[in-house]
């Protein structure tokens, strides 16, 4: 599998100054070691950003001395993508003074991961936000018209990295939402709506005080808008926006990472504006099912590899759906769970 790093390209890397070597003196027959100092004084950093290869870290937060720092990417890191969301561990000149750069030698083990491919069955993978505990889908009542199916692939990408997923319907005053929200009915899916000038800040604000929540959405339904009035400040361009040059939007170009501060506590707010739609070409089936914890243990007794679809023969699921176990609730349950395995049925 090759990795490609978020920002896709690497030549200001060449900046970095962990090129200038040390030649080995060529008379020595010692071999070359790859090994580096330990560098024991490094510094956990939280990434916030990234802009042609350079880092936007954030040192010491929540101290007296958190600070902003610029830092490169360590040459042997090449490979590694480091994103939004990313523990990173910093050292070098970590003033954050101007004109000073940090240097990024490795990103702590991470808890959570959002990838996307280009497509299901395209293998190169892109990391797009690490860490991650909750995942925040903005969806419309109305203009663009929502899709199902385009929130289903969200939610299977969310429950495959072990995120949380949360829903907003917004623009509820062009459209009633509700027939479009029985569809999620059978989810553990905690839901918001939002009309103009009835924004739920305080509610959603409330359920991001503690977490680092990725926010998602087709363009136009109104993720910016909710954004800007989450996070006073964020200046996330909003309105008309060419598609296909992504002129009027240069704000919101890259995935970054905004702090949500209330009374109640703060959290992070972290927005993905490329992003339209994630490929499902890695998922694993079994993370999708754990999500649905009573209906897992029932699964328990499934024949190995039962892919748990409602055509799925002896499926412990559908035994336990036809004989009247599992309730009207239940069957929902399952009904959702259903679609969410169909949405990438052909890795079945
Ligand atoms: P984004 O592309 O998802 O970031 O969407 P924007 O925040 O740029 O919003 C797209 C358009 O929808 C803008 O013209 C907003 O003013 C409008 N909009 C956002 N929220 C609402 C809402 O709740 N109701 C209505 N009627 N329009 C909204
Ligand atoms: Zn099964």
């Amino acid at each position: 599998m090759s990795w490609l790093d978020d920002d896709g390209d690497d030549e200001l890397d060449d900046f970095d100054e962990s090129r200038i070597r040390v030649r080995p003196n060529p008379k020595a027959n010692r071999p070359r070691t790859k090994r580096r100092p330990a560098h024991s004084d490094a510094e956990i950093g939280r990434v916030l950003g990234v802009d042609r290869g350079r880092y936007q870290v954030l040192l010491g937060e929540g101290t007296p001395e958190e600070r902003m720092l610029t830092a490169a990417r360590a040459r042997e890191l090449r490979r590694t993508p480091i994103v939004t969301g990313d523990a990173a561990r910093v050292v070098g000149d970590r003033s954050g003074e101007d004109g000073t750069l940090g240097r990024i030698i490795g990103i702590v083990e991470r808890t959570s991961l959002l990838r996307r491919s280009a497509d299901d069955t395209d293998q190169v993978e892109r990391v797009i936000v690490a860490n991650a505990d909750q995942m925040l889908v903005v969806v419309a009542a109305a203009d663009p018209e929502p899709r199902e199916r385009l929130v289903d692939r969200y939610l299977v990408a969310a429950l495959d990295a072990g995120i949380r997923p949360l829903l907003v319907v917004t623009k509820t005053d062009l459209a009633d939402p509700a027939e479009f929200l029985r569809h999620f009915e059978g989810l553990d899916l905690r839901v918001f709506t939002s009309a103009r000038g009835e924004m739920p800040v305080e509610e959603i604000g409330s359920a991001l005080v503690g977490h680092s929540t990725v926010f998602v959405g087709h363009s136009g339904v109104g993720k910016s808008t909710l954004v800007n009035a989450l996070v006073p400040g964020a200046g996330r361009a909003t309105g008309h926006v060419n598609e296909v040059t992504g002129r009027g939007r240069h704000t919101s170009s890259s995935t970054v990472s905004l702090r949500y501060v209330s009374p109640a506590g703060s959290g992070w707010v972290i927005d993905t504006p490329g992003v339209r739609s994630f490929g499902l070409g890695h998922v694993d089936p079994q993370n999708i099912l754990a999500a649905f914890t009573e209906l897992a243990a029932i699964a328990e007794d499934c024949p190995r590899g039962c892919t748990h679809r409602s055509d799925a023969e002896d499926c412990a699921l559908n035994e336990a759906a036809a004989d009247g176990r599992l309730g009207p609730a239940g069957l929902a349950r399952l009904e959702s769970l259903q679609r969410l395995l169909a949405t990438f049925a052909d890795k079945l």
